[in-house]
């Protein structure tokens, strides 16, 4: 049996760098007050058709839908924050303290071609924030994305940031947008010929060279944004400065949803190839109102793990090689009884012991420790137990010293600083 096409086992001797950015991420939002979340793999269809768009890529052509025993649609979520929208209303949350900072990691699904950085499960870290309007927000949420890049030891990664203004700003865009493709419409492919009507929007995002050459000059979203759209992009643009965070104005970025507005922005690898963007996010207002929630400003962002953990392989990033406190090695019946005990002793006390219940040689367990990585040996044959007296290695000085048996997980705890 083999996993199906664009599915993938991430192996134990793979999971140290996923393991490395898990921890590295949730203790910086932590401190940063967000509180994780967890939420459903499945999901009615209607919640991604609604929130993300009928038009757009995902809800066409990429989701893994299928009815249930009764005929309803149900789907394998493609992404994060409709559900955490969902359960934001479902529960109430907003009654309470419409402020909520989420964050969460889990699988996503997408049946997209798979090819290196795009698989049809993938991973994704998400952190969300309801309830905040201002672009503090925001420029928040960048800095705190950038950071964690930066403590990874991330490099050659690069921040594009656009605003895609609201439904003020939108329609008169929308109109210069259709009045400046109207006599490019034969260059459109299919897809934007037939969305052009329904979502022209859509159209900045399709990456076809024929669509890409008929947006040549078109007109941007940041030179259409409405006076309150544009003091919130001014703020964004200037904080990051003060900050110091580098990054680009890409008016041609809008993101594959729908239910962005203002603030939207990606952050962009140069050794990834064709697969470049690690993270997305942005703004949207409206979303948590067109769910049947009440009107809540709201901002998330994704990040792809598979890609970061890409790109951390590719920097040669290492995280730290697991290592083995103490391996006992047990020869004999009675060994293996007590070796078993102080194991369980030992690891309960955070003295990381392995003991090879196989019945192996000498020989074959001296190798098998080495193998683990193990500082410390502990020989415990027939002789030693009947001298009351092991034998305790250490791999690194290959020092020698004797322990007795009577006084043993304490003395051992000392001599490994446990
Ligand atoms: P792309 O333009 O690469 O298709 P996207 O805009 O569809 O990305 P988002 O929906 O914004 O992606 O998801 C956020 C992040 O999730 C992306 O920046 C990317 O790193 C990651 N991602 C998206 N789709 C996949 C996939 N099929 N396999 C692996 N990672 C993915
Ligand atoms: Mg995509």
């Amino acid at each position: 049996m083999q996993t199906i096409r664009g599915f993938r086992d991430i192996l134990p001797e793979h999971i140290s760098l996923w393991q490395k950015v898990e921890k590295e991420a949730f203790a910086l939002f932590e401190s940063f007050g967000f509180k994780e979340i967890r939420i459903p793999v499945l999901e009615k269809t209607e919640l991604f058709a609604r929130s993300i768009g009928e038009t757009t890529d995902i809800v066409e052509k990429e989701m893994y839908t299928f009815p249930d025993s009764k005929g309803n649609g149900l789907t394998l979520r493609p992404e994060a924050t409709a559900s955490i929208a969902r359960s934001y209303i479902q529960h109430k949350m907003y009654a309470a303290d419409p402020v909520r900072k989420f964050y969460m990691t889990g699988p996503m699904f997408r049946r997209e071609r798979p090819q290196k950085g795009r698989y049809r499960q993938f991973y994704q870290i998400d952190v969300e924030v309801f309830g905040v309007e201002s672009a503090y927000a925001d420029v928040e949420l960048i800095f705190l994305l950038n950071d964690l890049f930066k403590r990874l030891g991330l490099t050659g990664l690069s921040a594009h940031i656009n605003s895609l203004g609201c439904p003020e700003c939108r329609p008169a865009f929308q109109k210069a947008l259709l009045d400046f493709l109207g006599e490019r419409k034969d260059l459109l492919c299919e897809n934007c010929a037939r969305r052009i009507q329904k979502n022209p929007l859509r159209i900045l995002d399709c990456k076809t060279a024929s669509c890409q050459k008929a947006l040549e000059g078109a007109p941007a979203t940041i030179n259409h944004l409405c006076p309150a759209c544009d003091d919130h992009f001014t703020i964004v643009r200037t904080t990051l400065e003060k900050q110091g965070v580098e990054f680009i104005v890409d008016k041609s970025l809008v993101r594959g949803l729908d239910y962005y507005t203002r603030t939207a922005w990606e952050i962009k690898t140069t050794t990834l190839g064709a697969q470049s963007a690690v993270a997305g996010g942005g703004r949207y207002d409206g979303l948590v109102k067109e769910l049947g929630g009440p009107a809540t400003p709201a901002i998330g962002f994704a990040i792809g793990f598979d890609r970061l953990v890409e790109v951390m392989e590719q920097l040669e990033i290492e995280s730290i090689k697991p290592t083995l406190d103490l391996f006992i090695v047990a020869l004999g019946d009675q060994a293996m009884e007590k070796a078993y005990q102080w194991s369980c002793e030992l690891n309960q006390q955070g003295v990381r012991t392995e003991v090879d219940f196989r019945g192996k040689s000498l020989k074959s367990l001296m190798k098998r420790a080495n193998k683990l990585n193990a500082n410390h040996v502990l020989i415990a044959g027939e002789d030693e137990l009947n001298k009351n007296q092991l034998i305790l290695r250490n791999m690194n000085t290959k020092d020698q010293t004797f322990i007795a048996i009577d006084n043993l997980v304490p003395e051992l705890m000392t001599i490994l600083k446990k």
